[in-house]
């Protein structure tokens, strides 16, 4: 019989799965029934629309068997099957999203150890079987068919006679070596203790034949081997238990087995609401962005389920954009079970469930902003700029719900502080917030711009990323105060003799600034005596609404306008060069031309602005070097 070749990926997958570590591999009993799960619950999801379908509830289940001596498990469902194209794309390929994304993830933490910990899925048999056997016969197919590999040198699949719809999976279980005892997966308790750990929630029937003990007939002190069906698993739904019973660990491994993330989530929310709406939902805040987090094929989305059916794998509807991170779950009794895509969109119980999921989002992430700031500052690492996002996004409509969430760092605490910490520490005449942007913290330290606001003893919030200013400038104010970049023009700090000192130095300036803007035509919209510089020279700083920040982000999009903020060249007076410009002015013109191209391209430097001719930038330099 031909085999066919796995796609390069499924080897590589394959070959992880194959040397993966010992204490990892009892999950791949998990992922399979799961899976099996799953089957089921699709066929039960068809059985509401299609009335030739009757679900009679005790004709599902998964059944678990072992033979030893063939060194044999099998997990049987009588769930939905595949037919042999479905074979051959779910199982040769990898194809599905899960997987590929699980593959991604590896690369990118270099994790062999992470594969037992969260599983991807049916290749995890690999772990533990020199042999898979799929034999699977779909729903409404008259042919079933059989699926076999022993690894990485390929698959084959053929038609095989099978009476019952549904899959059944034999994994030929390795022969031990010496240092990993495959055996156990051969031994009933061994099974009975995994599936009771990760699939004890499971909603169907988990079986497996077990050997007890009975009083003999006739007799109450001899006892007799039986070998009787039981069920394994509690199959309530762990939303569905009381938060009492369970465990942190609990959650955590429900995220895993749902595969919701590759990472231990941070912080986990289960919710049994029966007011207006009846629902329960487990969320969960990840502690690690996924690999597509800020990319357009990122597709938020919570599990819905009706009743304790998935009806949806992603239902967008029932997050905002801006707690698109959050992961888990959502069940309904107040939801129809055979509502179509279109019509949740507009119903009125989601809407209802979705608004009570965002604050209590909300209050989870505010209640670790109080009680966990380390845990938070986690969480804004990888997610504040999303929130940042919501901020400016649908014109500021969400700002009030999300400006207590954000957080920058301080000039003053040297660590990330919230606006209504900064707001408190206000002395009483700081008319505004301010702020100062740049590439890092490192850099924005070292800002001339930032020294007389720093000198006034005012605290002023770092903005490192692209999306900062425009949020703040969405927001406007806060707590009544205004946000204020210190490169702004006004800054609202009290005339003092520094001010009119710089006045009157611009009326006496008059025409060697009017000189040098002229040298700068197109470039600057003004140069002036400076009133927050003390001890660097020379600063760009902006008038009007664009500020450099902004336009530098703009101008970085695809489709920009061109935007250009109206940049002023500012001068320190009191510093030796002016002096030396003033010299020049008086006596030598082209040095004059030489300065100002110099002071301009520094303060284009200091701003993280391009020069426009670096080239002739050095040879300026040179000259005044010679
Ligand atoms: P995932 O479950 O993350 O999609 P898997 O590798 O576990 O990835 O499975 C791939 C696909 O194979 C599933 O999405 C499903 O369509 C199909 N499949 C796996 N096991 C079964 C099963 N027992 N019954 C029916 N289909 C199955």
């Amino acid at each position: 019989m031909e085999k066919k070749q796995f796609q390069a990926e499924s080897t590589r997958l394959l070959e992880m799965m194959i040397h993966s570590i010992y204490t990892q591999k009892e999950i791949f009993l998990r992922e399979l029934i799961s899976n099996a799960s799953d089957a089921i619950d699709k066929i039960y999801y068809k059985s509401l629309t299609d009335p030739q379908l009757v679900f009679d509830k005790d004709n599902y289940f998964i059944k678990i068997t072992i033979d030893k001596d063939a060194r044999e498990l099998t997990i049987t469902d009588t769930g939905i099957g595949m037919t042999a194209e479905e074979l051959e794309t779910n199982l040769g390929v990898i194809a599905k999203s899960g997987s590929l994304a699980f593959k991604k993830e590896i690369e990118a933490q270099d994790g062999y150890n992470i594969i037992g910990q969260f599983g991807v899925g049916f290749y995890s048999a690999f772990m533990v079987a020199d042999v898979v056997t799929v034999i699977s016969k779909a729903l409404g197919a008259e042919q079933g068919y059989k699926w076999q590999s022993s690894g990485a040198d390929g698959y084959t699949i053929e038609p095989y006679d099978k009476e019952t719809v549904g899959t059944t999976i034999i994994l030929k279980i390795k022969e031990n070596t010496e240092e990993e005892r495959y055996d156990e997966f051969l031994e009933e308790y061994r099974l009975r203790a995994i599936i009771k750990k990760y699939s004890d929630f499971i909603r169907y029937p988990i079986k497996m034949d077990v050997t007890t003990h009975k009083p003999k007939e006739g007799s109450d002190k001899e006892f007799e081997e039986v070998r009787e069906e039981q069920v394994i698993n509690s199959m309530v739904p762990i939303w569905r238990k009381n938060k009492s019973e369970l465990t942190d660990e609990d959650y955590e491994q429900f995220y895993a087995s749902k595969h919701y993330g590759f990472d231990k989530p941070l912080s986990h929310i289960h919710v049994s609401a029966d007011g207006a709406v009846v629902y329960q939902a487990i969320l969960y805040i990840p502690e690690s962005i996924p690999f597509d987090y800020y990319t357009k094929e990122y597709e938020k989305g919570l599990e819905l389920y009706a009743n304790g059916v998935l009806i949806m794998n992603k239902c967008a509807d029932l997050l905002p954009d801006y707690f698109s991170f959050v992961k888990g779950m959502v069940d309904s009794e107040s939801l129809s079970l055979n509502i179509s895509r279109e019509m949740l969109q507009h119903d009125r119980q989601l809407k209802l469930i979705a608004k009570n999921i965002a604050s209590k989002i909300k209050g989870q992430l505010q209640s670790m902003q109080k009680n966990e700031r380390e845990k938070y500052e986690k969480f804004y690492q990888a997610f504040g700029r999303q929130l940042k996002y919501g901020v400016y996004s649908d014109f500021g409509t969400h700002k009030e719900t999300l400006q207590d969430l954000l957080m920058f760092y301080s000039s003053k605490e040297k660590k990330l502080v919230t606006l209504a910490e900064y707001v408190e520490r206000m002395p009483e005449d700081q008319k505004y917030i301010y702020y100062a942007t740049g590439e890092s913290n490192e850099r924005i330290e070292k800002l001339p711009q930032t020294e007389l606001v720093a000198d006034k003893g005012y605290e002023i919030l770092y903005f490192t990323e692209d999306i900062d200013e425009f949020a703040i400038k969405m927001m406007r104010t806060y707590k009544e105060k205004e946000f204020r970049s210190v490169s702004s023009a006004d800054l609202g700090i009290e005339a003092d003799d520094s001010d009119k000192s710089a006045d009157a130095e611009n009326a006496e300036n008059q025409e060697l600034f009017a000189y040098m803007k002229s040298l700068l035509e197109g470039k600057v919209t003004s140069v002036k005596a400076s009133k927050r510089l003390k001890s660097h020279p020379v600063c760009l700083s902006s008038e009007g609404d664009v500020t450099i920040e902004m336009e530098k982000v703009l101008n970085a999009m695809p489709n920009s306008q061109g935007v250009k903020a109206k940049k002023v060249l500012e001068i320190n007076v009191n510093h030796n060069v002016f002096q030396s410009l003033k010299t020049a002015f008086a006596e030598d013109k082209e040095k004059v031309n030489l300065y100002t191209a110099l002071l301009y391209n520094q303060a284009l430097l200091i701003e993280g602005l391009p020069i426009e001719d670096p080239v002739e930038f050095t040879n300026d330099i040179c000259k005044i070097m010679v």
